[in-house]
Formats: structure tokens, sequence, C-alpha cells
């Protein structure tokens, strides 16, 4: 890293929410480990969930599979999206498990060949997004799946409200309480709950649980868990303007006589968007304004009073928690996380202590020029 504005990634809090989370439901832990561990960097991550104890890596497709086995990731894998039929040959050769999500993919993947490629069922009950739609698409899919020899190893569905709404939650369950039983078929991996239902639902059929932004602290029923993520930035300049001097693009703020501003090398280039002008960022200490137009690579903070250059400013944190930022930008902390560039560099912390960095664009770079 040469630009002083990074991901902090703690291993240790994350290991320490995988404990928590299997403490609390008991059941084996599939984390899910989707668009790059939620921007918080895949194999890092996944080899601190399988340290803590996790038994099985999703993700959302056979790209992120394979980066996954490509940096030497060997544990069980489920792609929970989409996969092409025709890579079927590849994702057995690789232990890769697949979802089956449609009368049409069962059948396709039936006739490239799919003998001894794990299968995990996706069932609709009420997301409408992936996954069999009825008890008799849930049955004929079975059927396809294990005439061609698939291993079908697993069945899920998918919560859409189980961070407000019991109700509706409690319908999806039952209809794939029904499918499960209904279908009678022994399924090693039976799951449904994603991070909220993990921690706020009982549920007595399903044998595993199915986290992801619970891995980084955040979620609607529990609020002690540990808080893995840091966003920083630094000050690389500060300057004391005049009475009427303007701020950035379309020169939005004007100064007060006196007002030290900073400039911080952090911008929506880094998914640190725009919308965050006018939002504070912690300081030394303080809450400081975003002021004028955040810019691509750059942005203008006015400080309380006169702060060195190389300060760290933290974005959000221990001081500025992420479901606050989510709050104010009116999204939710997935978005803000997943959102955060590859130009910014992922620091990870292990044993309290910061054990590497990880820039994946830089390093290709480098790589490219040897
Ligand atoms: C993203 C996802 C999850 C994880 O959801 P969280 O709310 O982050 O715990 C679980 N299952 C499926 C199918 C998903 O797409």
């Amino acid at each position: 890293m040469y630009r002083k504005t990074w991901l902090e990634v703690n291993l240790d809090a994350i290991e320490d929410n995988v404990r928590t989370i299997h403490a609390i439901c008991g059941k084996r832990f599939i984390a899910v480990l989707k668009a790059d561990a939620y921007g918080c960097g895949d194999i890092e991550v996944a080899n601190a969930v399988l340290r803590a104890g996790a038994s099985m890596i999703a993700v959302s497709s056979l790209d992120e599979a394979m980066m996954l086995r490509n940096q030497g990731c060997g544990a069980e894998i489920l792609i929970l999206g989409a996969t092409d039929p025709r890579d079927a040959a590849l994702m057995e050769k690789e232990n890769i498990t697949v979802a089956a999500y449609s009368p049409e993919f069962a059948a396709d993947l039936a006739a490239a060949g799919c003998a001894g490629l794990k299968v995990h069922l996706a069932i609709d009950t009420g997301m409408t997004r992936i996954g069999y739609r009825s008890f008799e698409e849930s049955r004929a899919a079975l059927k396809t799946l294990l005439d061609a020899g698939a291993k079908v190893t697993g069945i899920f569905t998918h919560f859409s409200c189980s961070d407000f709404d019991p109700e509706f939650t409690d319908r999806q369950y039952q209809i794939f309480a029904d499918t499960v039983k209904g279908l009678n078929y022994g399924f090693d991996w039976i799951h449904c709950d994603n991070s909220d239902a993990t921690i706020n639902f009982r549920d007595p059929v399903s044998n595993a649980c199915r986290v992801g932004i619970s891995l980084y602290g955040i979620s609607t029923y529990k609020n002690d868990l540990k808080r893995p993520l840091s966003f920083y930035s630094t000050i690389i300049m500060a300057k004391q303007v005049h009475e009427g001097d303007r701020v950035g693009y379309g020169a939005t703020y004007t100064a007060k006589e006196g007002e030290w501003i900073a400039t911080v090398p952090v911008g929506y280039a880094d998914g640190f968007v725009r919308a965050n002008q006018g939002r504070h960022v912690y300081v030394d200490g303080e809450l400081c304004e975003i002021v004028g137009r955040v810019c691509m690579d750059q942005m203008m903070i006015r400080l309380p009073h006169r702060m060195l250059t190389g300060t760290k400013v933290e974005l959000f944190g221990e001081h500025i928690p992420l479901e606050d930022m989510a709050k104010d930008l009116n999204t939710i902390p997935y978005e803000i996380i997943c959102l955060i560039s590859g130009r910014v560099t992922r620091t990870y912390v292990e044993h309290g202590r910061v054990i590497g960095e990880a820039n994946e664009r830089l390093t290709k770079s480098i790589n490219a020029g040897e």
C-alpha cells in the first residue's frame, strides 16, 4: 500500500463472531463469502471462518468458487446462484456443489452429464428469485438429477424478510419444511437461515445455518457481536482558509474566516460515494464534516483546529458505526462494504497485529510488469 486509504479487516473478530453465532444456533456453519466476502477478501475471510469451525463456504458464482480454489482453498464450496450446465465436469472435478434452481437447469444439467456432481435443490418459498416454485417442480427436479447420477446432497431456501417480518418468514419456513418432509429424501444439508434468521428464528428442520453479514458484526437482533471492519484514510494536506473561500467542484461550500480545511485521499472511485457530502468522519477525537462535493479520488473535510499531515481519518469503524453510515446514505451496510472498490488496500489483523495487506489490482499490475 502506497496511498494511505485502507479497509482494516480484523480476522480475530470474524472468528469470534463465527463462534458466537455457532453457539447460538448449534448447527453446521455455512459462511456466505460471495462478492469477495462482501468486499473483505475471499481467501482471508475463508481461512478465518474455517479456523473458527465453519463447515462450508457459499459463493454466488463459479467464478467466485474458482477464485477460492485458485488461492488454495480446499474447503467445501457451494454456489448459491446460477451456473452453466456446460461447466458441470469442471465443477465436479473441483468438488464444487451447485444449486439446482429451475426445471430448465435440472434438465440441461442432466443432458450435459452431471454424474457425481454435488447438488443442492434451491426452493423458492417467497423470494421469487431462483428456485423451484412448487412441490411438483421440486420432486421432478430431484428425480431428473438422481436419474442423471448427480449426488443431491442438500436442499435450501432463502428468507426475504427475516429482519422484520416473522409472519412472512414463518410462511416461507412452512413451505420449506413441507417440501423437505414431502420429498422424503436423505438430504445431508438442509438450510434456510441467513444471519438474522440464524440469530432470531428457531427452526427445527434445518441442520445448517448460512451466515453472511453477521460475520462482520451486523445484526438486527444482536448488538454485541465484534466489529471487524474499519475504513480509514489520512490527511494529506491541511490549510487555513479565508472568509468566502469556496471548496470543491461546483463551489458548494463557502468557508468562514480562519477555518481549517483538510484534503483526504478517498473518493467515489473507492466506493465512498458523493452522497457522503455533509456527513462526518472521525479524526483525532473530533467529528469533522465532509465539505464540498466528494471527488473521484479526494475529498475535503473541515477540521475544528489545525491537524497534521498523516493524521488518521476514520470513515467508518469504532466511532462511526457502519449501520449509521448506511442509514445516512439510505442504504444497507451490505451495499457500503461491497462497494469499497478494489483500489482500496485491505489490511488484515490477526492475533492483535497487522499480518499483511492485499490489493488485488496493485499486485496484478506488478505481475504484468515482470
Ligand atoms: C447473501 C445470502 C445469504 C447471506 O445473507 P446474510 O443476510 O448476509 O446473512 C444467505 N443465503 C443466500 C441464498 C444469500 O444469497
